[in-house]
């Protein structure tokens, strides 16, 4: 594995890819996989501020995100999430708006070319994550976050613009050659099924995974925890695996991952935050410690888990931790 390449040589970069059925068999032979923790405190951790656009280091600063999924692959990740969680054309508009963009100009790339800018976030982050797993069977998620949050509900967004962002972003992560598709922290009904119906016909395999919290959201009653995941069977019907992720109270997901288990034969994912975000000395701070989550990691798996990574504050500790559990899980199952 060679180290430090430039952003030119990532974008030539062929390394041969796991099947997208690769891992969908894995989890068909009653397999749990690992997937990554958190990118975005990661960025923090590396100088990005709150608010600023940390998909476009896919461009900027490559060799920070690739050292980033490059820690997780090492304490034994097995699916890797692009750092493309905002990069919808919508989201990347936001930033452009407030102008967030411009170190791309730098890189030779007009920042006001929204469609361009999108394409090579997203293709750039796809192979950056590729080239992370390289030299292992590891699978590469095409992450894709909210696009426009409550501006769908309040009405600053028609459903057809929602739609196509996601399906534009979707067909650059294929380019980039991802093995499946994770619409994840989702609050909005409403969108993520948008989001889902936009991108389920790539030939790829689709994740959908909500974010929830104990109260509804967004004013919504549908956002009830209860209510939105007993949805999640007929809001998602083709959807590959479904799960849940980010929210806040890690309880609370372990709860909604056992109540979806009795709702569906789909792999099920548990993402779960380090915890409930509190603020200290004017910073996030994260609760959990790699112990917590390898404790939280055998008690998803009894829950019915197919997938166990980490959202929001978790670190290459903490799933290094939850590694150990993962595979004395799957080797008293006779899987290695
Ligand atoms: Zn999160």
């Amino acid at each position: 594995m060679s180290e430090a390449k430039g952003a030119n040589q990532t974008a030539d970069l062929e390394i041969d890819a796991p099947t997208p059925k690769g891992i969908l068999e894995r989890l068909a032979r009653g397999e749990i996989l690992l997937a990554e923790g958190a990118m975005g405190t990661e960025q923090q951790e590396r100088g990005l501020e709150q608010g600023d656009c940390g998909e476009e280091w896919n461009i900027s600063i490559p060799d920070r995100v690739r050292e980033i999924h490059r820690s997780y692959v090492q304490v034994g990740a097995e699916i890797i999430y692009t750092n493309t969680f905002g990069a919808t054309e919508l989201r990347l508009a936001e930033h452009r708006a407030k102008g967030r963009l411009e170190d791309l100009r730098e890189h030779g790339i007009d920042p006001d070319d929204l469609r361009e800018v999108t394409r090579l976030v997203n293709l750039h982050g796809a192979r950056l994550a590729r080239e992370a797993s390289e030299g292992g069977v590891h699978f590469v998620a095409g992450d894709m976050g909210p696009a426009v949050g409550d501006k769908l509900i309040n009405g600053f967004f028609t459903e057809e613009e929602v739609s196509a962002t996601y399906r534009d972003q979707a067909l650059f992560l294929k380019e980039g050659g991802v093995d499946l598709l994770a619409i994840e922290t989702v609050f909005d009904p409403q969108e993520s099924t948008l989001a889902y119906r936009a991108v389920k016909d790539l030939g790829l395999p689709v994740l959908v995974s909500l974010a929830i919290t104990r109260r509804s959201h967004l004013g919504r009653p549908a956002t009830d925890f209860g209510i939105l995941v007993e949805k999640i069977p007929e809001l998602y019907p083709d959807a590959d695996i479904v799960g849940i992720n980010c929210g806040q109270d890690i309880d609370l997901t372990l709860e909604a991952v056992g109540a979806l288990r009795g709702l569906t034969d789909k792999p099920i994912l548990a993402k779960p935050n380090a915890g409930i975000p509190e603020y200290v000395k004017g910073k996030i701070f994260y609760s959990l410690t790699p112990d917590d989550l390898a404790s939280y990691a055998k008690r998803f798996a009894e829950a019915g888990a197919n997938i166990i990574g980490g959202c929001c504050g978790t670190t290459p500790e903490h799933i290094g931790a939850m590694r150990v559990v993962v595979s004395t899980i799957n080797e008293s199952a006779g899987l290695n």
